[in-house]
């Protein structure tokens, strides 16, 4: 009964999203291909042609099936989704050259289509146009199906499954994860990926279990496989044994019972035993989370990422478009408010469409407020749709990276022509609107006490600013253990930020997924913390560790911590304090 094969084995990641999912696997085929090379007779070029037809019309079909799937599961226009990928199928200065090239060399159409292909990534690459460049993603996205098609690969698209699974994959990007089938997917295992990369910030918000930083995962296991997925220890169990799966079994039903309690405190404030208010909001990064929000019990939206509306898009969307979804939140949001955030395209999130691509280091460059300062036109089309829909409830807005206090003078001056315009037009807009400032870069902490002189509140992005303090890429699994947001230095920025903010009379919050950890929430209220905004699903916890906890003796923890030395000891004090005071949000 092939033994070996129906053993139990366990793969330990880490648990990003968290969950239990037992479904068959599906392996997301990502990895480069060797391209076998074969020398043809002439006798044999027209059965090749006939191959490479079938692969451009079956890639054809592929993509306009994708298309229609994302159209409906982010609501985006349709019209211009993956409309560049469809081009390439059908250049011709693509399939010419690699017909000619079939009959010049006489070898597999495959090989001749991938070096044909390559050249023209490279010669378009090499063009100092961003267009161009941008449509160099697109022509290498389709080789590769192209080229997976003729070599008889084309796995089973994840999002064309009809049956429950987990997806594996090496990498997920955030337009993967969009594409998610939310009804079948039961879970999801890459290779790469931390904490606080893209797609695990996704998984977590749509609720999807998943583990990250599994390498070799992809080569271990074949679809069909049969997987228990644990995303909150992030093992991976592999043919689980009938023992397992009741043990699981029990951590299921323990999970409900506090599901139930904190059902019960939904629409309860967030106060602690000693009565400060600490405002918990939830972060989004499409419209379509909304009903989440609503259901969860927080208190608006502490962070609208943005960068998801132009997902997918050739062109950035339009003011109107941008109008429409804003005000959409805004909306919903009532009688709470909505903090939106204004586009933070580059590190790992759309390069491409930065015009950008390609640079030695991303998160070291034209990401976020250094890339809208460059592109005015860009940052303006979308502060004119935030003034106009904060006209219709309360929107703030907030700058991401900022690291000068010229980029925030530079930002507000683009914000004041904005509203300039708008009044020229005649178009209601909000006159008197809140902005704020990310405090995300070490060099923004450090300034702090500038900065609170000139903004109206503080948020600090936890994700990026330990990964800039530390110097550790968000998304290296290699050097996960790095990424300390207990580090001395990292509680210094922070009790920093937050001194100088209520020196200055405005209020600070935390929107980074430190503000989601529950054994961090007494540490954060310690600091001086007034805002945290958290993952949608965190909402309850959050409520229940804030409504468990005292402000001022939490004052007297941060301040123990921030007199240790080793990261791990810190967090540790944090988790055994906080266990004390809501044990049952901790046992799985
Ligand atoms: C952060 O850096 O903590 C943050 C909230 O922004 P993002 O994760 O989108 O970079
Ligand atoms: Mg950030």
């Amino acid at each position: 009964m092939g033994e070996p094969l129906d053993q139990e084995s366990i793969s330990q990641g880490l648990g990003v999203s968290p969950g239990i999912a037992e479904a068959e696997v599906v392996v997301h085929w990502q990895n480069e291909e060797e391209i076998p090379l074969r020398d043809i007779k002439e006798a044999d070029i027209p059965g090749e042609i006939e191959r490479f037809e079938a692969a451009l019309i079956a890639t054809r079909q592929e993509l306009l099936d994708i298309q229609q799937k994302i159209a409906g599961a982010i609501g985006a226009d349709d019209a211009s989704i993956f409309d560049a990928h469809l081009l390439v199928v059908e250049d011709r200065t693509l399939i010419d050259e690699t017909l000619r090239g079939l009959e010049r060399e006489l070898h597999n159409i495959e090989f001749v289509f991938h070096q044909v292909a390559e050249k023209y990534c490279r010669t378009l690459g090499a063009i100092d146009d961003p267009y161009l460049q941008e449509r160099v993603v697109d022509v290498e996205d389709v080789t590769k199906r192209v080229l997976r098609h003729l070599l008889g690969k084309s796995r089973e698209e994840f999002h064309r499954l009809d049956r429950p699974h987990i997806i594996v994959a090496r990498n997920l990007t955030p337009s993967d994860t969009a594409l998610i089938n939310r009804a079948l997917v039961r879970g999801f295992v890459t290779e790469q990926g931390s904490r606080t990369s893209h797609s695990a910030i996704m998984a977590r918000s749509l609720g999807i279990p998943a583990i990250v930083a599994l390498p070799g995962i992809c080569a271990k296991l074949t679809t069909g496989d049969q997987v228990l997925l644990d995303g909150y220890s992030g093992k991976l169990i592999l043919n689980p044994s009938e023992s397992t799966r009741l043990q699981y079994g029990q951590i299921e039903r323990q999970k409900v019972e506090v599901a139930h309690q904190l059902d019960s405190i939904r629409d309860t404030r967030s106060t602690t035993r000693d009565g400060k208010h600490i405002v918990l909001s939830a972060n989004i990064e499409l419209p379509s989370e909304l009903d989440a929000v609503a259901a969860s019990g927080a208190e608006g939206i502490g962070l609208f990422r943005t960068e998801f509306l132009f997902l997918n898009k050739t062109e950035p969307p339009s003011e109107d478009e941008q109008y429409e979804a804003y005000k959409l939140v805004a909306e919903r949001c009532s009688p709470h408010g909505v903090i939106v955030r204004t586009l933070d395209i580059g590190g790992d999130k759309l390069s491409h469409l930065s015009g950008h691509d390609g640079e030695d280091n991303p998160f070291l460059g034209c990401r976020a407020i250094r890339l809208c300062l460059a592109q005015p036109e860009l940052f303006k089309t979308q502060l004119r749709a935030i003034l106009r829909a904060a006209h219709h409830g309360q929107v703030r807005l907030m700058y991401p990276m900022i690291g000068q206090i010229d980029e925030l003078r530079r930002a507000n001056a683009h914000l004041e022509e904005c509203k300039k315009e708008l009044a020229d037009r005649g178009v209601p807009y909000c006159h008197d609107i809140e902005v704020g400032t990310m405090i995300e870069l070490p060099a923004a902490a450090l300034i702090a006490d500038q900065l609170a002189k000139e903004t109206k509140f503080f948020s600090v992005g936890t994700n990026d600013l330990v990964q800039y303090t530390m110097a550790v890429d968000r998304g290296n699994e290699r050097i996960a253990h790095l990424y300390q947001p207990t580090h001395p230095a990292v509680l210094r920025l922070l009790a920093m930020a937050a001194s100088a903010a209520h020196q200055h009379g405005i209020w600070i919050g935390v929107c980074g997924e430190m503000a989601s950890e529950i054994h961090l929430t007494p540490l954060l209220l310690g600091l001086g913390m007034d805002e945290l905004s958290v993952v949608t699903r965190a909402v309850p916890r959050v409520k229940k560790a804030l409504q468990s906890l005292d402000a001022k003796e939490c004052g007297g923890v941060a301040s123990e911590c921030s007199a240790m030395t080793d990261p791990a000891a810190i967090e540790q004090k944090c988790r055994d304090y906080a266990r004390q005071h809501y044990p049952e949000l901790f046992d799985v």
